[in-house]
């Protein structure tokens, strides 16, 4: 799909400087110097010959066709270039030239240009605005990044250009191998997914990683990311600077949602690893890069230390991996060839004075257990330690079975060579025990993720047709929120069950509705500009009677009054009083990139409060509902406590289906509350007590 960048038979820089020092130069010494195989045609009016290569005035004079251009010339010159290049049947451009999107409306302007050019002629873009990229295995290195990085099969992809070169270093020093490495700059048009799309069948790249800023379609992003990640670990790195939203939010979930959480619930459900920093994204790409797959969550540690063995021992029970139990058979044969002070259960310690060979003894016998799936090999040099040794066995070791080894060879200056062994031998090192222990993680949430079944989504049977029929009303009135019985016949549409409840318009409606439903009733005042009704004291439980029917109806309309004089009031809702249960809240938020943002967790008055919620994506799938009630802290409530029953787990589950079939029907919705969902006991349902909903303003509709 996107070859004509990775593997071309033939490329044009245009902008072929003769001068070292600029770019246009340096893109042509590093293709020519990192051994590209295919034809390279400089292209420069001012030039015959460019580093031994005839140039040519323009890709148009080129004799033979031409597969992909780079074009690294001044950003004003780029559409009449792009232009020829169509005409030439250029397949694929990347422009490393600056000023466009970045750089205000004029470069704005000029990428939509260049853009529609490329449409035009079917060509791909990179960038513009970046450094370029480089395949390893080609080779081709088409930037003018400062060196190459060695061949292995890391897959690396950024939005910012500053973050490649970094990682290039890395990759340089500590001799890290990469497949392909791409700059996305501005994203004009390849951007993330593409990329994902292009290799997720890559056999060079066993590892993708992805720096991202923002992405242009989340959704996409979400369906693409999840079949790669089935069988080629993501790691992703989020900087926090993705523009917010600028809608003012009126909803619990809108105040408690937000860009990070759209994140953390598009990784989650997509199965792409979060790394929260550099180091861990070095750690984790290492272990997938170097390391065979960890096939369970059973660790052994190798060590000849007790403390850094109970480190280890702490974070593997942190970040939810088991440390292994060793089989019998294990313990005895490390029994017979470790001394008697040795600790032959895991963490196996073979103790200060152990040389290569007890490390060889412990090693192969934790490997050859069935009950480990992966081993951390912790050394630390003491007096008589072997460590080149050491390191040179646990490679042979590591390499004549399918299980990972790890190593944390702790320190730098007299483990260095040690170190340096183990690399060779392709056993990535973790300075700090925990984070070989992240590694494994990584690898262990990989592992389970790739064999997790595709996401079913259930289709209630619902009636459309009233939603679209009250929203429209609702617009036709000049409104975007909905009144209480707007929002209770949205709820009946999609098969919610409500309290029953009339709004009351004077103190005599109240009065018979209140007869009619039955005592004791709630009353709550409802206006469009009160937001949270309990805020101003406009709830009010358990009313028995008619004349405190009359007198909380006063009172209602008096309090909001006094919050504020203007207010709008459509009048009092007389309720019916729902029995008691757990108060948990559902709610959605439109995300600018991701769509709807669903929330389910504790509710109540105290939802911001106690913060207790989590956050899928919409749709979501039956799987994630449940994983969604799992998560929240307050889990141990809902599954009942100190002899109390269950509560209604299937009730709460299918609320949030339906919810999100209700969001994904309607992407108007901005947003949404229910709050509370009050839930009863396993078997008898879950009431929807209180719910807001937000309308998305149409263009045509600004006033
Ligand atoms: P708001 O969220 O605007 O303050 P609610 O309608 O959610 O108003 O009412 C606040 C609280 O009052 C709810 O969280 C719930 O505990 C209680 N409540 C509201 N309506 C009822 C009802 N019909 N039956 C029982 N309790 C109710
Ligand atoms: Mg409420």
């Amino acid at each position: 799909m996107l070859e004509a960048f990775f593997t071309p038979e033939s490329v044009a820089v245009i902008g072929a400087a003769r001068e070292p020092g600029k770019l246009g130069y340096g893109v042509l010494a590093n293709i020519l110097e990192y051994g590209y195989k295919g034809r390279v045609y400089p292209i420069n009016p001012k030039a015959d010959e460019i580093l031994g290569l005839t140039a040519y005035p323009s890709v148009l004079d080129v004799p033979d066709p031409v597969e992909m251009a780079i074009i690294v010339i001044p950003n004003k010159y780029v559409p009449q270039v792009m232009e020829e290049c169509g005409q030439k049947g250029v397949k694929g451009a990347i422009i490393i030239s600056a000023g466009f999107r970045e750089a205000g409306m004029e470069g704005i302007k000029l990428e939509r240009e260049v853009l529609s050019i490329a449409h035009k002629h079917g060509i791909r873009v990179i960038g513009p605005n970046c450094l370029g990229i480089i395949s390893t295995h080609t080779p081709l290195n088409a930037s003018f990044a400062a060196g190459m990085p060695p061949k292995g099969s890391i897959a690396f992809m950024s939005q910012s250009g500053a973050l490649c070169t970094a990682i290039l270093d890395w990759a340089l020093s500590e001799n890290i191998g990469f497949s392909h490495f791409v700059s996305l700059g501005n994203k004009a048009d390849v951007d993330e997914v593409d990329l994902l799309e292009a290799w997720k069948h890559d056999e060079n790249s066993r590892v993708i990683i992805v720096y991202m800023e923002g992405l242009k379609d989340g959704q996409k992003f979400i369906k693409v990311a999840r079949e790669v990640t089935k069988g080629t670990p993501v790691i992703a790195v989020k900087s926090g600077n993705t523009a917010a939203g600028s809608r003012a939010v009126s909803s619990h979930t809108g105040t408690l949602a937000g860009s990070e959480r759209a994140y953390e619930a598009a990784f989650q459900q997509t199965g792409v690893l979060r790394a929260n920093s550099i180091e861990h994204l070095f750690d984790y790409s290492t272990a997938f890069a170097y390391q065979p797959a960890l096939k369970g969550r059973n660790i052994a540690i190798v060590t000849n230390a007790g403390g850094p063995g109970i480190m280890a021992t702490d974070a593997l029970e942190e970040s939810g991996l088991k440390l292994a139990t060793l089989q019998s058979e294990t313990v005895e044969r490390l029994r017979e060839g470790l001394p008697a002070a040795a600790n032959v259960f895991n963490p196996i310690d073979v103790i200060g004075d152990a040389l290569a060979d007890r490390y060889a003894h412990a090693l192969k016998a934790a490997l050859a257990d069935k009950n480990v799936d992966g081993v951390i090999v912790i050394l630390t040099p003491q007096v008589y330690t072997q460590i080149e040794e050491t390191a040179e066995i646990v490679g042979q070791i590591a390499a004549s079975q399918d299980k990972p080894v790890l190593g944390c060879f702790m320190g730098q200056e007299k483990v260095g060579p040690g170190i340096k062994v183990l690399n060779r031998h392709n056993i990535p090192n973790y300075v700090f025990p925990e984070r070989a222990v992240g590694a494994f993680r990584a690898m262990a949430e990989f592992w389970e993720r790739s064999s997790r079944p595709d996401p079913e989504y259930k289709e209630f049977d619902v009636d459309r047709e009233t939603v679209k029929k009250v929203f429209d009303r609702v617009r036709s009135e000049g409104r975007l929120s909905l009144g209480d019985a707007e929002s209770r016949e949205i709820m009946e549409a999609y098969g919610l069950r409500i309290p029953r409840s009339v709004l009351a318009e004077n103190a005599d409606e109240a009065v018979a509705a209140a007869e009619n439903i039955g005592y004791p009733v709630v009353m709550k005042i409802v206006s469009p500009d009160i937001l949270h009704k309990s805020d101003i004291g406009g709830v009010r439980l358990n009313v028995r009677g008619a004349t405190e029917v009359r007198d909380f109806f006063d009172l209602l309309i008096y309090r909001a009054q006094r919050y504020m004089a203007d207010a709008r009031i459509w009048g009092v809702l007389v309720q019916e009083m729902a029995p008691s249960g757990k108060e948990t809240i559902i709610g959605v938020n439109r995300d600018p990139q991701f769509g709807p943002l669903l929330m389910f967790g504790l509710g109540g008055i105290y939802v911001e409060v106690l913060k207790d919620v989590t956050f899928r994506i919409a749709p979501v799938a039956q799987r994630e509902a449940r994983e969604m009630i799992n998560e929240i802290r307050s889990y141990h409530l809902l599954r009942g406590v100190r002899g109390e029953p269950p509560s209604d787990l299937d009730a709460i589950v299918d609320t949030i289906l339906r919810v999100s079939q209700l969001v994904t029907d309607f992407p108007e919705i901005v947003e949404m509350d229910i709050n509370p969902l009050t839930v009863y006991e396993a078997g008898k349902g879950a009431l929807a007590v209180d719910m807001r909903f937000v309308l998305e303003e149409r263009e045509s509709e600004q006033g």
